[in-house]
């Protein structure tokens, strides 16, 4: 499965090879047939991609604290991830995607989000794609710690 120019398709051809996509606003989520096959991945995947709808609603003051928990990892020279998504972002972006809050770092910190709720919610407790130092994942797991107790332990979707 791929996506080019915002559809999906299969087999040969251009794009981003992907294993799954959600599309918000017709409220789909896709995901490829080979994770069957594969519960780990199937596990991590579905969860990052439920997280897009969560951080679709999830209200700009919310987004907000988690963008300056990301500019605070910057600061402290924080590298690595929690997932390809948000990590193969995170090496593209430049310090005027940092300062100018461009398209790339606004796909940066979604991708972020929903890759840091699938280290946390999706019961695989580690994997090659978790790079990010100890002290960093600390700060984040406390954060959504928080956002799920101010909604009573439940998150929109
Ligand atoms: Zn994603």
């Amino acid at each position: 499965m791929r996506a080019y120019r915002g559809r999906l398709h299969s087999g040969e051809g251009p794009g981003e090879q992907v294993h799954a996509a959600s599309f918000l606003r017709k409220r789909e989520l896709v995901l490829d047939s080979s994770l069957k096959r594969d519960s780990i991945e199937l596990a991590r995947i579905l969860t990052h991609e439920m997280f897009h709808f969560v951080w679709w609603r999830l209200g700009n003051p919310n987004r907000l604290e988690w963008q300056a928990i990301l500019e605070d990892e910057f600061a402290r020279g924080a590298v690595g991830e929690l997932g390809w998504s948000s990590e193969a972002r995170k090496k593209r972006l430049s310090m005027e995607d940092r300062h100018d809050h461009t398209r790339l770092w606004r796909d940066y910190i979604c991708e972020s989000f929903c890759d840091t709720a699938a280290w946390i919610y999706s019961g695989v407790p580690e994997h090659e794609e978790f790079t990010l130092k100890p002290r960093f994942r600390k700060t984040r797991r406390r954060w959504f710690d928080q956002l799920t107790s101010h909604h009573g332990g439940a998150l929109r979707i």
